[in-house]
């Protein structure tokens, strides 16, 4: 069972779920995206994301037409695997296709690259054996990337923090 905070963009609230790990997350149409493929191998009991990331993925989902593999979405920020600061921290990053060909890969990153619903998709140069795209909360507001900070008693989603 994972909490799961969603922050609600129609609304700008924070919304609370209680899934057990072969739900769909919420937001999610047609059980495409379960809780145990969003968390991927995060041991974090809280996950957290936002209805405009699963809205994001449904719409990747039905354009594509066929089934995605989700390697992960969410990391803590010490689980390893990426950099300081990371989309998959703010949960709205997904780390896809690592068992696709790369034929496939290239068809679904283009295809993401295409349908205009993500903030970014990484390049094959940088990611090539899975593909990575996210639906950041903000554009960047500096040199290293705009990351929403989210802190006890957050009830938005809009502050950004920038290194120094
Ligand atoms: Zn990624």
């Amino acid at each position: 069972m994972a909490k799961i905070l969603v922050y609600n963009n129609d609304t700008n609230r924070m919304e609370t779920y209680y899934k057990g790990e072969d739900e769909a997350m919420p937001y999610n149409t047609g059980r495409t995206l379960k809780v145990k493929e969003f968390r991927g191998s995060s041991k974090s009991p809280t996950l957290w994301t936002s209805k405009r990331a699963m809205q994001a993925w449904n719409s990747q989902r039905y354009i594509w037409g066929g089934a995605i593999p989700v390697g992960f979405a969410f990391k803590r920020s010490w689980e390893g695997g990426h950099s300081g600061q990371s989309q998959h921290y703010a949960g709205v990053a997904f780390d896809v296709a690592q068992t696709f060909t790369n034929a496939q890969r290239n068809a679904l990153r283009n295809s993401a690259k295409n349908s205009g619903v993500w903030s970014y998709v990484e390049p094959a140069s940088l990611t090539p054996t899975w593909v990575h795209f996210d639906k950041r909360a903000l554009s960047s507001a500096c040199a290293s990337g705009g990351f929403p900070q989210v802190k006890r008693g957050s009830v938005r989603y809009v502050h950004l923090s920038c290194p120094r």
